[in-house]
């Protein structure tokens, strides 16, 4: 398949393409992001979506089990005996209808999109899954990643269960949660603590890979997004393959709103798909760069001749300022977010938004969301807290179908959660007093009761 793949710039000042097996984390002629791109005329692209069907029959193949390499005509780079899957993207559209009243929205308009159902928690493993493929079809030892804790869990258990590359994990010394934390010690990453922060991190592993060669599994990856396409081929399945009004994504580095835009820039070239959901990205108020870029500086992708002097300025007040992602949202404290570029080119194409929430009303959403009977983590539950504060604007409207993509599982970090719950108000606000949370709406605390039956009953 991959005869008709290839890299490319995708600022079209430049333009540049390479082959499809260099290792390269961006454009080497102009420092831009790169595009995985083919020549769809040559390649043999189903019809349409429900072709895809065919493939529910032929699940002894591991291929066609994985909710990526299902869709593999759609992403079509991979030879296929270089293809690790580990069952990745075997999630579900779940629609949300006791959750959906609580934020506005009429009964069957709610789905959630639970992506912790991943092998090790979250959508990373989506891409992780088509990184690791195009890393050993380059003959890549060792792979890299900066990581806030999920893209580093996630790395860790493709190389673990498959011996094949050496995992390199790059993480701050600051907040990791301690479930993700776990799991790369756990799958055997080789750790590096950097005494800094998320953005710290990320730029040291550039630095080091380019030095040694190593191969990045950051969302640079230009194939990393690739397999992040799949959870809105899978969206859509779960819909009947009738798109959405509103897709909701919690904005961090922002592969997976890059990802699902070039997703639909290419359904909708191939004429699979005639209409394309809006899609909004939420920020937490406290790792806000591209809200207030788009909303409050005007930057646009403009046609992809992006004014770079916007963001240029804009970086050199937030250090003067010495202003540093904070949130309790862990998975998306980044304020340089890599992939800003496409996803203003996500913004464009699907008339999409972009808004901040403070991580009060993300606590809050998280817990309403628990209450539905979905485990999520905090940054996940952006996305419906989002939805909510879009309702309140009535951008969305009642009826408006939307999904909300839940980007991982609720125990990866079960502090926030505890917290949230169990504490009593003050020592809550305390512990949380940084990210600004003073109330917990919806708190569950644990009701103490002496050992015996008396006291029990009483308490129940
Ligand atoms: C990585 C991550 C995000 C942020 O996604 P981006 O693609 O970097 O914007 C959000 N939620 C969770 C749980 C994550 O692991
Ligand atoms: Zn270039």
């Amino acid at each position: 398949m991959s005869d008709f793949a290839y890299q490319k710039c995708i600022d079209p000042r430049c333009g540049s393409t390479f082959d499809l097996l260099e290792v390269l984390s961006r454009c080497p002629k102009c420092g831009s992001l790169l595009d995985a791109e083919y020549e769809w005329d040559r390649l043999d692209v189903p019809g349409s979506l429900a072709w895809f069907e065919e493939r529910w029959a032929g699940r002894r193949n591991p291929l066609d089990l994985s909710g990526v390499w299902r869709f593999r005509e759609l992403l079509p780079f991979a030879h296929e005996p270089a293809v690790l899957t580990i069952g990745e993207g075997q999630t579900l559209l779940r629609r949300a209808d006791r959750l959906a009243p609580d934020i506005g929205l009429a009964p069957g308009s709610l789905f959630l999109q639970f992506e912790g159902l991943n092998p090790s928690g979250s959508f990373k493993d989506n891409g992780m899954t088509a990184a690791f493929t195009h890393a050993r079809m380059a003959g890549a030892a060792r792979a890299a990643c900066a990581s806030t804790g999920n893209t580093s869990a996630s790395l860790a258990c493709f190389a673990a269960a498959s011996g094949l590359l050496e995992p390199i994990i790059f993480i701050g010394s600051g907040k990791i949660a301690y479930g993700k934390l776990s799991q790369a010690l756990d799958f055997g990453g080789k750790t590096v603590q950097i005494n800094g922060d998320f953005d710290d991190a990320m730029a040291r592993v550039q630095e080091a890979c380019k030095e040694t060669g190593m191969y990045l599994m950051n969302s640079l990856n230009p194939f990393r997004l690739e397999g992040q396409k799949a959870i809105m081929f899978r969206v859509l399945e779960g819909l009947g393959w009738e798109p959405p009004d509103w897709i909701v994504v919690p904005g961090g580095n922002l592969g997976n709103s890059s990802a699902f835009g070039k997703a639909f820039i290419e359904l909708h070239r191939l004429g699979l798909i005639k209409r394309v959901p809006r899609i909004a990205i939420i920020n937490s108020t406290g790792a806000d760069t591209l809200t207030r870029l788009v909303n409050d500086e005007g930057l646009a992708w403009n046609g992809g001749n992006v004014d770079d002097a916007i963001i240029e300025r804009f970086y050199a007040k937030m250090d003067t300022a010495g202003r540093r992602a904070n949130t309790i949202a862990s998975a998306i404290e980044i304020n340089r977010p890599v992939n800003l570029k496409k996803a203003l080119r996500t913004l464009d194409f699907t008339r999409g938004v972009v808004r901040a929430v403070p991580d009060e009303a993300i606590l809050d959403a998280k817990a309403l969301v628990g209450r539905s009977g979905i485990g999520c983590e905090p940054a996940s539950a952006a996305s419906v807290a989002g939805t909510q504060l879009l309702r309140e604007e009535g951008l969305i409207g009642k009826s408006d179908r939307v999904v909300c993509i839940l980007t991982g599982h609720q125990l990866k970090d079960p502090d926030a959660t505890v917290w949230y719950h169990s504490l009593p108000l003050d020592e809550m606000r305390g512990k949380l007093a940084k990210y600004g949370v003073k109330n917990a709406a919806h708190q569950n605390r644990p009701v103490p009761a002496a050992n015996d039956l008396d006291s029990i009953l009483k308490a129940i």
